[in-house]
């Protein structure tokens, strides 16, 4: 695939822009469509509702067979139709029929122009850092998810990006980093494992104002729940081994643009750096996306039943949901996203050895990294998710040795609870005797 690289944007080119609806085939603006963009059909009608799109995505789409779900092209090379007359696909690197379908559903669900569907969560990101020059200045949160600031971090050692961690929480800090010039804006919000929230329009506009690119890392909400673009950035990132496949068995990631030159330049560098995603990935990827608004609904109303519960539970120190009234960004994500997400985060009483305890009578949930799948896992951010950083960081970054993470599943509610119930009598057993417990106390 000889796609040309794409110049370099001029600062500040995509700011400003009213923000549009994906584009038909036919209105796609840049002079040179790549020829493994596959036409955005579904896209045509704009007005059908997200949990449709999802649903749908590339349903009936090949016209040879009528099969009714899509085929899995697990080609990695296609035949040229003669001798320098190549076809709309040559080398699977380069352009997949199968991942271009998984990437028209990612762009239409998240409103941008276009996707590039990555081997990893990890994958998207370091394409995204392509985006930028060398030495460029990044703004990041302090307490994005631990790979992310593996990544960043490295970048920053080897004097290859200059990367501020930033509290996003502070204000004052976050308006001082974005007075000055600099080339990428990173957000995540909510965050891992503390869900704080990041309001998306106001960092979006303050990005923009010196010059950045703003990218926001969409994957604890997915765009069922949250739609950046629609707010203001530029790029989302997802790692969609999490809500988007839904069920734990494939790992993935992609970027979505809003504007078609960044996914021009998106398409450019994965396909020169090796990072797009397997076929089979891809078609697993877009059968977990079919019922991704049927499962948030269940992970939803299991997430918000068991944070009440938790926030009312003995020896629970203090509880982490956007859903709770008492969550410091309650009222902004009641305004930026249409759901509360799934994850709740809990302080145990009692630390390290509550919390190999609490771990140890779960029956439900499985101790495992990540989340998003249809099962429950429980994580231990110190000595998992978050590993990654060093003592200093995590304490900055609030992650104290008695945090656990939840990852809600849509299993049933009640059993959930019991399974909570008992891993928190059993973790009540190292904390030393109390005259009362908080629920005996407040009877
Ligand atoms: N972003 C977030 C918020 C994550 O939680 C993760 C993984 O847990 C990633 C990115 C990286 O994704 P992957 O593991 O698919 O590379």
């Amino acid at each position: 695939m000889d796609l040309m690289e794409p110049a370099s944007l001029e600062a500040g080119a995509l700011r400003g822009r009213p923000m549009r609806r994906a584009l038909s085939y036919a209105e796609y603006p840049v002079s040179k469509i790549p020829e493994h963009v596959v036409p955005w059909e579904a896209a045509a009608n704009s007005a059908a509702s997200q949990v449709t799109q999802a649903v749908r995505a590339g349903i009936e789409c090949d016209e040879s067979t009528g099969c009714v779900v899509p085929p899995l092209h697990l080609s990695s090379t296609f035949a040229f139709r003669a001798f320098g007359e190549r076809r709309a696909y040559d080398y699977t690197r380069s352009g997949n029929p199968t991942r271009d379908l998984l990437a028209t559903a990612l762009a239409e669900l998240e409103r941008g122009s276009g996707a590039v569907v990555t081997a990893s969560g990890m994958a998207a990101i370091t394409l995204v850092g392509y985006l930028v020059p060398l030495g460029a200045r990044l703004i990041v949160p302090h307490d994005c998810y631990g790979g992310t600031y593996r990544l960043f971090d490295a970048w920053r050692r080897r004097g290859e990006r200059q990367v501020e961690f930033i509290d996003f929480g502070d204000a004052e800090a976050l308006r001082v980093a974005l007075s000055q010039p600099a080339a990428l804006v990173w957000i995540e919000t909510p965050s891992n494992p503390l869900l704080r929230i990041t309001d998306i329009a106001a960092v979006a506009s303050l990005g923009h104002a010196c010059g950045a690119l703003v990218v926001v890392d969409n994957t604890f909400l997915s765009p069922g729940w949250q739609q950046p673009l629609t707010l203001g950035a530029d790029l989302v990132v997802h790692s969609t081994t999490k809500y988007l496949n839904g069920h734990s068995d494939v790992v993935g990631g992609a970027v979505v643009a809003r504007d078609p030159k960044l996914t021009e330049q998106l398409l450019w560098w994965a396909n020169c750096l090796g990072l797009t995603g397997a076929p089979f990935d891809s078609f697993l990827t877009l059968r977990g996306v079919r019922t991704l608004h049927a499962r948030l609904e269940q992970h939803g109303r299991n997430a918000h039943a068991l944070a009440h519960w938790l926030d009312d539970a003995p020896n629970v120190r203090r509880v982490w949901y956007p859903g709770l009234a008492s969550h410091p960004g309650h009222e902004l994500a009641r305004r930026q996203q249409r759901g509360f997400g799934a994850i709740v985060s809990l302080e145990l009483e009692g630390g390290h050895e509550a919390v190999r305890e609490f771990v140890a009578g779960l029956e439900c949930f499985s101790l495992a990294e990540s989340l998003g799948g249809v099962e429950s896992l429980v994580a231990h951010p110190a000595t998992m998710t978050h590993a990654a950083m060093d003592v200093a960081a995590r304490e900055r970054a609030g992650l104290a040795d008695g945090l656990i993470r939840l990852s809600i599943g849509i299993e049933a509610l009640e059993d959930l609870r019991e399974d909570l119930a008992r891993a928190l009598a059993r973790a009540s057993r190292v904390l030393p005797a109390r005259p009362f417990s908080r629920v005996a106390a407040a009877c």
